[in-house]
């Protein structure tokens, strides 16, 4: 008996999946300066020491909010959620682009 090869078709997600584009709005004015969403994602929040409260690296003042759209990874995007969770205020908004649905309150 022969040995017989099989072959398979192996389809990698990560080549055919978009990536998460998610959208960051982030109410500055009632910021309390805790830092916990700079402990989470030390990239995207910084601390102004000019007035105690945390900066969204990157983004664009509009209509009182500070906004700005990130096309990330699975793994950024869970970060970015996470740092928003832990606001003890909840200034922090995050909504899915594609999809909407808002991911964080
Ligand atoms: S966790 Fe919330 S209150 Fe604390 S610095 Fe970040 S945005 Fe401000």
């Amino acid at each position: 008996m022969g040995f017989v090869e099989k072959s398979f078709y192996c389809r990698n997600a990560h080549n055919v999946a978009e990536m998460p584009k998610l959208r960051v709005e982030y109410d500055r004015e009632n910021c309390i300066g805790a830092f916990a969403c700079m402990a989470v994602d030390p990239d995207l929040w910084k601390k102004n020491d000019a007035d105690n409260k945390a900066d969204l690296e990157g983004g664009k003042e509009n209509s009182g909010k500070w906004v700005k759209e990130i096309e990330c990874s699975e793994d950024l995007k869970e970060k970015i959620v996470a740092s928003a969770e832990v606001c003890p205020v909840r200034v922090i908004k995050i909504i899915d682009v594609e999809t909407g649905n808002v991911l964080v309150q």
